[in-house]
């Protein structure tokens, strides 16, 4: 992605837009499963909550990627983008019976995080196989908001109730054929990951009948030039190692799945934003852009810190600016930051949002939502049109004021 394709695309489709490189997604597919060449059967599932645009889940299938779904939704946009149901797992939490049994009917892989789940889903359906979610209790992770694993975590059947989920089995006759752990977001040790990974394989010894062990996801990824990020080769080399012994002793050769959002989109993707106003104050200068955390809420959510680059300008001189969105309560993108020399007008190129961006945007303050528009073999598709006066009234349902007669005075006793 160049800074004149990009400027370009801001162009032709507008701002704020949202820009993705199918070339830089496929890149990250293939360092992923060549990191896990030695494992026989590999399967990479890819996240669709990081985004879920149906032109990004056609790529995913292309590469020869699953899905990871969190929700019934997402289900129905993985079949919608043409994938089988079996190449799809539904790893939801806190949702009803209804919805996972609607998950079952459909044909996806189940995989439950809920022991009260599991038992009543056991008894109603002993022929459907399930996954199940184990909470290894281990700390892993960045912000605790993405940080799932831990002891006082929502996520996952604690490792602690392995002989509940025993009993459950043995009573419901029901197949347990795989496990799995996601620990969450930002894992910058790998240790810690391989640790998790031990305790998933003494776990996966009770349990006869597993067709694959799934290791979640939360790869680190880069944010800054020489920002630290999971080391995919190291933990590639390593794990496969492992994993390859662990099928030896279980007798029976496993698939190793993984579940990655950020890791495959989010450097992939970037978001373009157009500065209407500089400002400056007593204490700063701000770059006021045609945006705001309506559109990318992370540094506001996570403090996420995405860098911003003037495609405008890339060879002015650098001077420190704080850049804001146009939302009326504080949105900032980021503070004090040296950029090259910002004018009005100019379009600001803002990295990592490939992932948890355009997912996450909302109409808040009646804006609407961005474009999207996919860089495939060098050419820009637009894979979404922006949002239009019709989007904002298209479900509201108007009184008529005028019509309605009053209501009959009632007289009690
Ligand atoms: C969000 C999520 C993922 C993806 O996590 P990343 O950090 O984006 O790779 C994978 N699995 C489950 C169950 C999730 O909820």
């Amino acid at each position: 992605m160049s800074y004149s394709q990009l400027l370009e695309i801001a162009n032709t489709y507008g701002s704020p837009t949202y820009v993705y490189d199918a070339a830089l997604i496929e890149k990250q597919y293939q360092r992923l499963t060549s990191a896990f060449q030695s494992v026989k059967s590999l399967k990479i599932n890819y996240a669709v909550k990081a985004l879920s645009n149906v032109s990004i889940l056609k790529l995913m299938k292309s590469f020869g990627a699953g899905l990871d779904t969190v929700s019934i939704q997402e289900v129905q946009l993985g079949l919608h983008a043409g994938f089988k149901a079996q190449e799809i797992i539904f790893t939801p939490n806190g949702v009803s019976l209804h919805e996972i049994e609607t998950a079952a009917q459909l044909g996806v892989q189940i995989n439950i995080d809920n022991l009260s789940i599991l038992e009543q889903f056991g008894t109603k359906h002993p022929n459907t196989p399930v996954c199940i979610r184990i909470n290894p209790h281990v700390m892993a992770g960045g912000n605790t908001n993405i940080s799932v694993g831990h002891i006082d975590s929502k996520f996952g059947i604690s490792i602690h109730q392995i002989p509940h989920i025993l009993r459950i089995i043995e009573n419901t006759k029901m197949t347990i054929n795989g496990i799995h752990m996601h620990t969450g977001s930002d894992i910058l040790d790998i240790d810690v990951f391989l640790y998790a990974s031990e305790i998933l394989f003494n776990t996966a010894l009770h349990f006869k009948n597993l067709e694959f062990i799934d290791f979640g996801s939360g790869f680190k990824v880069p944010y800054h030039k020489n920002d630290i990020e999971t080391d995919i080769e190291e933990l590639g080399e390593k794990l496969s190692l492992r994993f390859n012994e662990f099928c030896k002793n279980y007798g029976k050769e496993l698939t190793l799945a993984f579940e990655p959002g950020k890791f495959l989109v989010s450097e992939a993707g970037c978001f373009l934003a157009k500065v209407n106003a500089v400002k400056q104050t007593t204490s700063t200068v701000f770059a006021q852009v045609d945006s705001g955390f309506n559109h990318l809420i992370r540094p506001m959510l996570y403090g996420s810190s995405h860098d911003i680059v003037n495609i405008s300008n890339p060879n002015g001189r650098e001077r420190f600016y704080s850049v804001v969105g146009y939302i009326c309560e504080t949105d900032t993108f980021a503070n004090n930051r040296r950029i090259n020399e910002i004018n009005e007008d100019d379009i600001l190129c803002f990295k990592n949002a490939g992932a948890y961006c355009y997912s996450m945007a909302s109409n808040y303050n009646s804006r609407y939502r961005p474009a999207e528009v996919l860089i495939y073999e060098g050419q820009a598709h637009l894979i979404r049109e922006r949002e239009r006066f019709e989007d904002l009234i298209k479900h509201q349902v108007e009184v008529d004021f005028g019509t309605i007669k009053p209501l009959e005075t009632v007289n009690v006793l």
